[in-house]
């Protein structure tokens, strides 16, 4: 399978080369030259198989070209140690708990594939030596830090640089990618996470720096991060089909760069019987506004309780527009949004609360308050939990009034002493620390 850039002004590249270079070389993001159906049959016994199982399928058609069965397999399995649960919050509406990983994100699924194909692509070349040392810059405004610092931590041959923005993410987010030393550098960035993806963006576009190192992105711009995150789809849909809820399915993303519902549609081209899907924003509303107007137009971020929906030029919008050659009606036709002030999504958190039980993060939220909104008879929901509420301990707590348990693995972090370098938004001083590395 050969990748194309948004842009069409890059040459094709192999999967190898997409994971490793990340951007391709005119700016555009990588998308797969075809997007191959599943069958019948996978779908019409899609409730008798497993997550990893599913997952196994999903990723042949994505990558079956380009890795051989088995060592996709064992990435596959090795990837998804943990389970992605199907919960039930009210009649009509159920949670897809995405926050079962190492680091309770979403963001785990992808990021611990990305580093295990990455992986798998240096040892096939002989490169996992000191002298061809990839490294990966992510930006972050919380969660793909941590994710992907914690995917790589200990890969051979790997150096991942975070950058984050200083004072903007959760005090246990900074503890899950400023504590763990060995491979992983954590750049603390003095602006907003819109300046931490123009420094990574500004590293990929500079001659020199490319000349002088091997650099890659692991943010969802990366197809090795975002592709897999549509198995949790086909999951879902498996797990409501044999609740008998599967017909007129509806899913809710909570969305911020657009990478998770980016993966979700292209799991619609497969075949995935999903009705509609639903991007629920916080007041970064920049797609929001899209679908209502048809013009696309990227504002700078503003700072939300859901922070790591903060985005105001959302990476994948590109692939989403070219997915559906850049016919607005047509993507109206698939995606309707919401978009959530802080007073609303506090609200939504008391009320799920205190009617149901469930405690919702300030992201999952949106979904599920999006849900609650436009929900048709006749039709079941499923709305993405897409991080752990305990992440956002201080928020919810002061939110419900309650003092919520913090899982062992996410307290296993907060021991750790914290190691970052302060960094301007300038990009020359960025440049100069990554050369004298
Ligand atoms: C990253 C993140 C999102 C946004 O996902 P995108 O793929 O960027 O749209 C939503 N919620 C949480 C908790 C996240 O970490």
């Amino acid at each position: 399978m050969l990748y194309y850039s948004t842009y069409k002004k890059a040459p094709l590249a192999t999967l190898e080369k997409a994971v490793i270079k990340g951007l391709a070389e005119d700016k555009g993001l990588y998308m797969p030259e075809r997007i191959n159906p599943l069958p019948k049959e996978f779908y019409d016994n899609i409730e008798k198989l497993s997550f990893q199982e599913i997952a196994c399928k999903v990723a042949e058609a994505f990558f079956g070209e380009d890795i051989d069965a088995e060592s996709l397999r064992q990435i596959v399995y090795d990837t998804l140690q943990f389970d992605c649960p199907v919960e039930k919050v009210t009649d009509s509406i159920y949670t897809l708990e995405l926050f079962h990983g190492p680091t309770l994100a979403f963001k785990d699924v992808g990021a611990r594939f990305m580093a295990r194909l990455l992986q798998y692509f240096l040892k096939k070349e002989g490169q996992l030596d000191k002298e061809h040392e990839v490294n990966v810059l992510v930006a972050t405004s919380g969660d793909t830090g941590s994710a992907v610092a914690n995917g790589f931590l200990g890969v051979d041959g790997i150096h991942v640089y975070v950058l984050y923005p200083k004072g903007k993410v959760s005090p246990i987010q900074e503890c899950q990618f400023t504590t763990l030393g060995r491979n992983i550098t954590a750049i603390e960035v003095d602006g907003v996470f819109d300046d931490c993806q123009a420094l990574v963006k500004a590293a990929f576009m500079d001659e020199e720096l490319n000349r002088r190192m091997k650099l890659t992105s692991a943010n969802s711009i990366n197809v090795a991060r975002f592709l897999p995150q549509a198995f949790y789809y086909f999951n879902a849909y498996a797990r409501m089909k044999e609740k008998g809820l599967a017909d007129q399915l509806v899913i809710c993303v909570p969305s911020g760069n657009f990478g998770n519902i980016c993966s979700a549609l292209f799991g619609k081209r497969m075949g995935l019987p999903v009705k509609r899907f639903i991007a629920a924003n916080n007041a970064n509303d920049i797609f929001y506004q899209y679908l209502q107007t048809g013009v696309y137009t990227p504002q700078a971020s503003v700072q939300t309780i859901a922070n790591a929906m903060d985005v105001g030029a959302p990476s994948n919008f590109a692939r989403i527009h070219e997915l559906y050659n850049g016919s607005h009606a047509d993507i109206c036709a698939d995606i309707s949004g919401a978009a959530y002030s802080d007073d609303m999504i506090r609200e939504t958190m008391k009320s799920c609360y205190m009617e149901t039980g469930y405690i919702l993060d300030p992201h999952g939220a949106c979904g599920y308050r999006a849900l609650q909104e436009s929900l048709h008879d006749g039709e079941a929901g499923v709305f993405c939990e897409t991080a752990h509420p305990a992440k956002f301990k201080e928020t919810v707590d002061s939110i419900l009034a309650s003092d919520i348990d913090i899982p062992a693995r996410l307290q296993a972090f907060m021991g750790g002493e914290k190691q970052a370098v302060p960094m301007t938004k300038d990009f020359n001083d960025f440049k100069e620390f990554l050369l004298n590395r």
